[in-house]
């Protein structure tokens, strides 16, 4: 693990995240060079997260993924620490159900209702609701269903849900209850022009970069936007894209002026591919890099 050299007390300066850390071991290795830590209170306005010790390259991060999925990873495992299956008594079956997150991974942000409010999964109080809902389902008599409204409105997610038959012989590996997963949609052209020229560019053309090129704006080395990409968000079919192809893309970025040159990390794919204004798309494998965290190890 690459450290960068902090440069000042600031607790809020020292803070940085798993994307940081990959990306400043990605740059580290890539450069030669080493790093340290930009102090926030260096200027008024934004700056960089790194900045060589020589000055001549600054690093911005940004991760690529849904804060929706990230308040869903992180209460999820808050919740049930890792348990798919929950035991309940009032129930005769053992149902799997699937919950379709696909409108909350293809969310930049959280969710929220039409009241403005955020729309959160209610993993903390959603048991007793949902054994109630499937109370009712069974005494239905029914051995599927899609989307059913009451089971839906108790977990916060559309659902889908099976019952789990008995095996033939011996006994049942769970008792009554539910075994919960989630489940999710996507497109993409499978071209690497269309799903990461045409994604990347979206993102560096709207507000999204806004903090990453304000960051970079005032700097005058080498600046790179350093995109730490995960599968739980909007960025999920651009690495699918990737992690089944073996190029880079042809079509070129379009860089804001701020940027020099972008490097993608797709966690993943374990692929890295960088664009830089002078020596366009290069692709490499992500090598020997190992780190803590789930989001980004996933
Ligand atoms: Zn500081």
């Amino acid at each position: 693990m690459t450290k960068a050299t902090p440069v000042c007390t600031h607790a809020k300066c020292a803070k940085k995240d798993n994307a940081e850390q990959i990306a400043l071991d990605v740059i580290a290795a890539r450069t030669s060079l080493s790093f340290h830590r930009v102090c926030e209170d260096e200027r008024v306005g934004k700056v960089p997260d790194y900045r060589s010790t020589c000055a001549t390259v600054a690093v911005e991060v940004k991760k690529l993924t849904s804060a929706a999925m990230e308040w869903h990873i992180d209460k999820l495992n808050q919740q049930f620490q890792g348990r798919g299956f929950h035991p309940m008594r009032s129930l005769q079956e053992t149902w799997m159900l699937l919950m379709d997150t696909t409108e909350a991974r293809e969310s930049w942000d959280i969710l929220r209702q039409s009241t403005g409010k955020p729309r959160k999964p209610r993993f903390d109080t959603m048991l007793p609701a949902l054994e109630a809902a499937l109370v009712q389902v069974e005494a239905e008599g029914a051995n599927d269903f899609w989307r059913n409204s009451a089971v839906s409105a108790a977990v916060g997610y559309p659902v889908c849900g099976t019952k789990i038959p008995a095996p033939s012989l011996g006994q049942r590996p769970f008792g009554p209850g539910v075994l919960l997963n989630d489940a999710y949609g996507g497109v993409r052209s499978t071209d690497l022009d269309i799903d990461v020229s045409g994604f990347l560019n979206d993102w560096l053309s709207s507000e999204r970069s806004s903090n990453a090129r304000e960051s970079l704006r005032a700097e005058t080395g080498w600046r790179i936007a350093a995109l730490v990409a995960d599968s739980s968000g909007p960025a999920k079919d651009m690495l699918a894209t990737i992690r089944d192809s073996e190029g880079a893309p042809s079509a070129p970025l379009k860089l804001p002026v701020e940027i020099d040159e972008v490097i993608l990390i797709a966690w993943p794919a374990r692929v890295i591919l960088t664009y830089g204004h002078r020596d366009g798309w290069h692709r490499e494998p992500l090598l020997n890099l190992t780190m803590s965290g789930s989001r980004v190890s996933q």
